[in-house]
């Protein structure tokens, strides 16, 4: 080998350990992550529950980390939810279906990509389901089917209020019709809760898409929504490209969707449990209300709106 190669070869290293970008597995194990100005260590983001001092931007948490803002740090119950069968259709594209969730159960250390949880807000006890987005996108399929279904029969036989903080891109492929299916059977039993008069909150968070948008998603009786977060059903090129429009910069933000009526209030995150309480204790309020004294429920109702608002 010559001085030149040498050289080169040298040159090469140089350059190539410049341009070596960090991979997504390499942002999670550091202690940084970016915002807009730049590097941001993570734990002075989680000391303001992962919501960039700088622009406000509302980062993605994991399911735990929303009951720990919730319900208070360890403040809860997380139950086991059943698993169904994996891979009913023996599906695989790039990939098999089996080894994508091996992959997401290894990352995220979940079962499924949604936890249930009981705890307390202003010392009611309340039911939430919360989706990780690092599991497969957090989207919809049986197993998360069935976590939402047990979340919310254990809201009915406790007589508590249902709380869905909604995440995800919507229902997921590789179970084609079983996970179209889970938008019928939340909507279901949604419609049961609703039956026992327990309210049902929805917390929509960054990104609700697809499916879960069209479903369990946007059937609350009060829908909040974190600042900045994207909801839409289908994409905005999509849509761009058949109405043959330009659409409005800030489509699909919750802002937007706030206008438009799909949402009710948007809510910071340190702001939020105190927020879900007031309402609860108005719903539930004004449920006994309704079959007892008129004037109550009108008081009450005025009450709802000022806290809405
Ligand atoms: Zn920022």
């Amino acid at each position: 080998m010559n001085w030149i190669t040498k050289i080169i070869k040298a040159g090469e290293k140089i350059k190539s350990a410049i341009h070596k970008r960090a991979t997504k597995e390499d942002i999670a194990n550091s202690d940084w992550t970016s915002c807009c100005k730049g590097p941001i260590l993570k734990k002075d983001l989680e000391k303001n529950l992962w919501v960039c001092p700088d622009c406000n931007k509302h980062h993605r948490i994991k399911p735990k980390q929303r009951f720990d803002i919730l319900f208070g740090k360890n403040n809860y119950e997380i139950f086991k939810t059943p698993i169904p069968n994996d891979d009913p259709l023996n599906w695989t594209d790039s990939k098999s279906y089996k080894d994508r969730l091996k992959s997401a159960r290894k990352k995220t250390g979940l079962d499924c990509g949604m936890i249930v949880a009981c705890g307390k807000i202003n010392d009611l006890k309340v039911t939430a389901v919360a989706s990780d987005f690092d599991f497969l996108g957090a989207s919809m399929a049986s197993a998360e089917g069935e976590a939402f279904l047990y979340g919310i029969q254990y809201a009915i036989e406790n007589k508590t209020p249902f709380i869905c903080v909604s995440a995800g891109g919507g229902m997921r492929m590789m179970e084609s019709l079983i996970s179209l299916s889970q938008m019928t059977r939340t909507t279901l039993a949604i419609n049961e809760l609703k039956d026992q008069n327990l309210p049902y909150v929805v917390l929509i968070t960054d990104p609700t898409a697809g499916g879960i948008t069209a479903s369990y998603a946007m059937l609350g009786d009060i829908h909040i929504a974190e600042p900045g977060s994207l909801i839409a059903f289908a994409g905005k090129r999509v849509i761009q490209g058949t109405v043959k429009e330009e659409l409005p910069e800030n489509f699909q933000t919750s802002e937007y969707v706030k206008e438009t009526g799909f949402v009710d209030l948007i809510v910071e995150r340190k702001d939020i449990s105190e927020k879900i309480g007031s309402l609860l204790s108005i719903l539930l309020k004004r449920n006994s209300a309704i079959s007892t004294d008129e004037n109550e429920t009108t008081e009450n109702t005025r009450s709802l709106s000022k806290v809405a608002s």
